[in-house]
């Protein structure tokens, strides 16, 4: 059984969840992918395309966006290698993977007019991480008057657009990373 945080955490950084039912928005794309093994190594074998969610990825580091956001735009940053420690990442990945951190909070602020981003890694399940075998920092957009969402359960928010929108809104700046 995972270990669920306290209410009190989840307030200022939201957690992954095991089940959601938004069966409208995610039945296209959970189709198309494969679960068998890992879900993010599924993502980077399956290429740069909408149906792996994987908006952009390059040797040593990749950007999915979240099945599952938190908010409009939750996207996430990982290695392209199959590592769950921080510790260890080589140099060149730990340094591909903040670069890449930082073009995507540029495309977020470029795109989503935020107020805020929150930026973070969950590192093992009792912290929170729900595919704790493959390290990935979360990239969330915030708006002001958002905050009510976090702690509510998916069903209960409507999100303004849909995953394969929030892709195309990606891919058009990603395109143009090298
Ligand atoms: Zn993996």
């Amino acid at each position: 059984m995972p270990v669920k945080p306290s209410q009190d955490w989840l307030d200022f950084w939201p957690q992954e969840r095991d089940v959601i039912y938004r069966p409208e928005r995610i039945r296209y794309i959970r189709k198309s992918i494969k679960f068998d093994g890992c879900v993010f190594c599924n993502a980077r074998d399956n290429g740069v395309q909408v149906e792996s969610l994987c908006v952009y990825k390059n040797e040593l580091a990749m950007v999915v966006l979240n099945k599952f956001p938190y908010n409009t735009g939750h996207v996430m940053i990982l290695p392209t290698r199959h590592c769950g420690d921080l510790t260890e990442l080589r140099d060149d990945e730990y340094s591909a993977l903040q670069e890449l951190v930082r073009t995507t909070v540029k495309v977020i602020k470029a795109e989503y007019g935020v107020d805020g981003i929150n930026v973070g890694l969950n590192m093992g399940r009792v912290a929170g991480a729900g595919i704790p075998d493959h390290l990935h920092w979360h990239v969330v957009p915030r708006w002001v008057g958002d905050t009510n969402f976090f702690p509510l359960v998916a069903e209960t928010k409507v999100l303004p657009e849909t995953l394969e929108q929030t892709y195309a809104r990606y891919a058009k700046h990603f395109e143009k990373v090298k």
